[in-house]
């Protein structure tokens, strides 16, 4: 499935990077073109592989590229005063060849924060392709206003999206690891999922199993369900002798593999990944559709494996809208990706909103009491003062 990808603020520019990084690396080749649009000069400045060229200042006559703080009500107005550069850059990407939009921000910062959302709805009036989001949630300890910002951000991003795939920093940190590292491993964790879920309808279909292949297609309709999206993933690596050259240009299958024991290694990757740690942790039961997508070696994937994890998923999830199939790659591993598409169980989600409400409560409550206090200064300061004149 092809994609262009938007970055927006410092999490959105970084993991778009990470993406990049991941295509590259391994030739999916799903990414067709990126852009990063920062309010801090200095962050863009920090991408490795969004070319200076797709890399947009904006709101440079309020801010003058140095950022805008955590505000996002700042963020989404800087971004709407200079939306039209933001589209005159997406408008100059061949977005012919794309299937779809993919914004990523940040939620709990300011500039992505606030423009993400912004972006996403300039994007599905001008155009017929999907627009997704992929929006990451701040940790626990980063602070009220991170969490402020993420639950207010997630209610306008979820709305004008065509669905949201999250992802959680606080379920993937590791303790007593500086930030930056920790960010970096994330990322191409994250990188990786998404990697293998949207390359996985790229290939040429001239595989043996070519009728099971995943493509474009289901991916798209299992992100029709809207809402909120998870992934899960799992591997495992083969244990058979690398490929030498001679059997490579032979075109000789590598080992005959077991299906029995493929079959087997393919239901419990499926379990794996839909119970292990997803990109957004929450209760599978519930989630409208979903996709399982098994890469590797086309000698390992076998159908009646994929066919069980399927079913498997299924009966979890308690939806019969369950999409399965495989992506034939050269690899000397087996993975499984699992998407959980409209998934409403998330108690991350529920800890934000009654965050948000908390915290606008508390502020009507300030409000009204400094109100309270500054009439009751001025009632009492009445016969203090001295009149001036
Ligand atoms: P913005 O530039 O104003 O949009 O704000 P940031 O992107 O700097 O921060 C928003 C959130 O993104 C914070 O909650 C950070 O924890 C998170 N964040 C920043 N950098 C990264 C990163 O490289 N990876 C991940 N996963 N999260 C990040």
């Amino acid at each position: 499935m092809k994609l262009a990808l938007i970055g927006v603020g410092q999490a959105g520019g970084k993991v778009v990077d990470a993406l990049i990084d991941y295509d590259r690396r391994t030739q999916s080749d799903y990414i067709v073109d990126a852009i990063a649009v920062n309010t801090a000069r200095a962050d863009l400045m920090g991408l490795r592989y969004v070319p200076k060229s797709h890399q947009l200042l904006v709101g440079t006559s309020r801010v003058k590229g140095h950022g805008v703080g955590a505000d996002n009500d700042l963020g989404a107005e800087v971004t709407a005063e200079d939306v039209g550069d933001v589209l005159s850059m997406i408008d100059d990407l061949p977005v012919h060849e794309i299937d779809a939009f993919l914004i990523v921000a940040g939620l709990g910062g300011g500039t992505g924060s606030g423009g993400a959302p912004v972006i996403a709805r300039e994007l599905k009036h001008l155009y017929t392709e999907p627009v997704y989001g992929l929006g990451i949630l701040p940790a626990r300890d980063e602070g009220g206003i991170y969490t402020l910002n993420a639950a207010r951000s997630l209610q306008t991003f979820v709305a004008e999206v065509d669905n949201l795939i999250l992802f959680d920093n606080e379920a993937w940190r590791r303790t007593g690891e500086s930030l930056e590292a920790g960010y970096s491993e994330i990322n191409t964790e994250l990188a990786r999922r998404l990697g293998v879920l949207f390359s996985a309808g790229e290939t040429d279909g001239s595989s043996a199993v070519a009728e099971s292949v995943v493509d474009a297609s289901e991916i798209i309709n299992t992100l029709a369900s809207g809402g909120i999206s998870t992934i899960g993933y799992a591997a495992v690596e083969l244990d058979r002798p690398k490929r030498g050259l001679l059997s490579r240009l032979s075109g000789a299958p590598s080992n005959a593999a077991d299906d029995g024991e493929s079959m087997n290694r393919i239901t419990s990757l499926v379990r794996r990944a839909a119970l292990g740690r997803l990109t957004l942790p929450c209760e599978i039961a519930g989630s409208e559709r979903g996709l399982v997508v098994v890469a590797g070696p086309p000698e390992f994937l076998s159908r009646r494996g994929i066919e069980r994890g399927r079913t498997w998923l299924e009966e979890e999830t308690g939806t019969m809208e369950i999409r399965g199939g495989d992506y034939p790659v050269e690899s000397n591993f087996v993975a499984a990706v699992v998407l959980l598409s409209g998934v409403y169980n998330v108690p991350r989600v529920k800890e934000l909103q009654a965050v948000a409400i908390e915290t606008q409560r508390d502020m009507l409550a300030k409000r009204a009491s400094s109100a309270e206090s500054l009439d009751k200064l001025v009632d009492s300061g009445d016969d203090r003062l001295e009149p001036l004149f």
